[in-house]
C-alpha cells in the first residue's frame, strides 16, 4: 500500500510498539540509513509526520516542510527545539501520565538500592567475599528519613506518595507551592539543608540547568544522598563527582547523565557509594508498549489535522 502516510522516524524505542507503526504509516527509519541527508531529500514533500525518542532541531523540521506533527516518545522533550516547531506551524507531544508509575517504582528502587547498597552487596557474595571476609559492612536505612523532592509533578507527586509509604518525612522544592501535605521549601537549598535524601524528578532544560550545585551538594552534607532520575543536566557532574570524591557528599544514586550513554570514569570508579543505572527508569515492556502506543496515536491524530492526546505546544 503506497497510500499510507508517510512519517520519518530519528530515533528508535520499544521494537514491539514500533513496529506497530507500519499498520498505520510507511515508516523511514533516519538512524537506520547509511545516507540520511538522502533519505530526507526523498521525503521532503512526502512525509506528513516526524517521531523520536531524543533530539529533533530545526534544521531536521526545515527539511521536512510538509510535517505536520512532531510525536515525542518520552515525558520530557528537552531534545526538542519546541520553539522552532511553533514557529514552523508543527505540533508536539510527548509522552506524559503513561509511565509516571514506572518511573516512580524505579525512583524508589534506586533510592532503596543506594542507601542499602544492593548492587554492591551482590557482587558481595558473586565475589565470594561474603566467604572469605564475613558479613558486609552494614548499610542505612530509608524508611522514616527526610527526603526532598526536586519537583512535585506528575512523577514527584507519584514518588512523594510511595515514599510516605515508608514512613519518611517529605518535602519538596518546585517554583510553585501546590496544594498537598508535604512541607514547601521555595529554596532548593534550605531543602537540601534540611533533609537526608535528595531526588531530583524535574525536566530538563535551560530552566533547570545545575539546578543541584556544588552548595546543595554540600548543603545535603557527608551523610546525603542525591537520587538522579530526572536528566543529566539538572545536576552539576563535574560538582557532583567532586564532592562524592571529597567525601562531602555520602553516595549517589544516578539514572540519568550528563551526555549519555558516556559516563565519566570517576562515576564508574566509585563503586562502594555510587549505584549507576542506563537510564531506565521507564523501560519496562508494558510502559514502553504505552509510551509507544501513545506515540502511535498522536502521529495519526496529527496528521489528520486533530488535537492531540498530549500536546506540549
Ligand atoms: P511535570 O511537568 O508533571 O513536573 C515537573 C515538575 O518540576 C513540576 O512540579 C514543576 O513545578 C517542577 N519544576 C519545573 N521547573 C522547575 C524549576 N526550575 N525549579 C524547580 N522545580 C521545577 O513532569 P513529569 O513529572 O511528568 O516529568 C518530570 C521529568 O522527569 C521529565 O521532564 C523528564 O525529564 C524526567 N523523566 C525521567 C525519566 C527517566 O527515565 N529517568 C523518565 C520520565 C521522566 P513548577 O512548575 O511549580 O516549578
Amino acid at each position: 500500500m503506497t497510500d499510507k502516510p508517510v512519517i520519518v522516524v530519528l530515533s528508535p524505542w520499544y521494537t514491539v510498539a514500533m513496529d506497530e507503526l507500519d499498520q498505520h504509516f510507511t515508516v523511514h527509519k533516519l538512524y537506520e540509513s547509511k545516507d540520511p541527508a538522502a533519505l530526507l531529500a526523498s521525503v521532503r514533500d512526502t512525509c506528513v509526520g516526524i517521531a523520536g525518542s531524543k533530539v529533533c532541531d530545526a534544521a531536521t523540521m526545515d527539511a521536512l516542510p510538509n510535517a505536520k506533527v512532531i510525536a515525542h516518545h518520552g515525558v520530557g522533550y528537552d531534545g526538542v527545539d519546541v520553539a522552532a516547531a511553533t514557529a514552523r506551524g508543527i505540533k508536539v507531544s510527548n509522552t506524559p501520565d503513561v509511565l509516571s508509575d514506572e518511573v516512580a517504582d524505579f525512583a524508589i528502587a534506586l533510592t532503596l538500592a543506594t542507601l542499602r547498597r544492593i548492587p554492591q552487596a551482590d557482587r558481595y557474595v558473586r565475589e565470594g567475599r561474603w566467604e572469605r571476609e564475613g558479613d558486609m559492612k552494614f548499610t542505612d536505612r530509608m524508611w522514616g528519613r527526610k527526603v526532598g523532592i526536586l519537583g512535585l509533578g506528575r512523577i514527584g507527586i507519584e514518588i512523594a506518595h510511595r515514599f510516605a509509604a515508608f514512613k519518611m518525612d517529605i518535602a519538596y522544592h518546585t517554583r510553585s507551592k501546590r496544594d498537598v501535605p508535604f512541607t514547601y521549601y521555595s529554596s532548593l537549598l534550605d531543602m537540601a539543608r534540611a533533609v537526608d535524601i535528595l531526588v531530583a524528578i524535574v525536566p530538563g532544560g535551560a530552566g533547570t540547568k545545575h539546578l543541584v550545585n556544588r552548595e546543595v551538594l554540600d548543603a545535603l552534607g557527608p551523610n546525603g544522598v542525591f537520587v538522579n532520575v530526572a536528566r543529566g543536566s539538572v545536576a552539576d557532574e563535574d560538582a557532583l563527582i567532586a564532592a562524592l570524591k571529597d567525601g562531602r557528599l555520602g553516595a549517589a544514586g544516578l539514572d540519568v547523565f550528563a551526555d549519555e550513554p558516556r559516563v565519566p570514569q570517576a562515576l564508574k570508579d566509585m563503586t562502594e557509594n555510587v549505584v549507576l543505572q542506563p537510564h531506565q527508569a521507564s523501560a519496562t515492556h508494558d510502559t514502553r508498549l504505552a509510551m509507544g502506543r501513545l506515540v502511535m496515536e498522536n502521529l495519526l491524530l496529527g496528521i489528520a489535522g486533530k488535537p492531540l492526546i498530549t500536546p506540549v505546544n
